[in-house]
């Protein structure tokens, strides 16, 4: 299983954007800017935001607006809209890009690989056939911007369509 898992240790590892006064959750969901900070989509206890060193393509995180480092602290309410966020983010992902499957795991503490530990959120990436090539191509550089951009525009129709449209738009 190490190979599902260690690629998300890279998330925000040396990122230049993680702000040593602040955490970067925090900081976007407060912004009204969500087109720049690639937030995707608000909710009511949660929202979306695509990671700035994507696994694969589409490679989205949802976080709580709470700024809390363990899922133990977060109530029931919270965890629901988070799964049901979840589901939001796999159909528009299917809608979008129509993957063949999907990670979604959450790194709890900087020894399980969280770049940002203190504030608990949970990974989607999505998979295709034959896409382990990727990392090498488009990993880790910073040609990211503009293909980012571009795949928040994929997407963001479909998170801005009402939950009974999904099934309409990932046909
Ligand atoms: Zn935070």
């Amino acid at each position: 299983m190490e190979h599902l898992w260690a690629p998300w240790r890279m998330t925000y590892i040396g990122s230049g954007d993680k702000k040593d006064d602040g955490c970067i959750f925090c900081a976007k969901a407060a912004e009204n800017r969500d087109e720049e900070n690639l937030l995707l989509y608000r909710g009511a206890h949660c929202f979306v935001i695509m990671n700035l060193y994507p696994y694969n393509n589409g490679h989205l995180m949802i976080a709580p607006y709470a700024h809390v480092p363990t899922i133990e602290e977060l109530d029931a309410t919270v965890l629901a809209d988070i799964m049901i966020t979840a589901q939001r983010c796999l159909s528009a992902l299917r809608g979008a890009m129509h993957p063949d499957g999907y990670n979604m795991g959450i790194n709890q503490g900087a020894v399980a690989g969280a770049g940002i530990a203190d504030h608990v959120h949970l990974h989607i990436v999505p998979r295709w056939n034959g896409d382990t090539n990727f990392m090498p191509v488009l990993g880790n550089t910073k040609v990211m911007p503009d293909y980012l951009n571009n795949t928040y525009h994929q997407l963001l129709p479909f998170f801005q369509a009402a939950p009974e449209d999904k099934d309409a738009q990932g046909q």
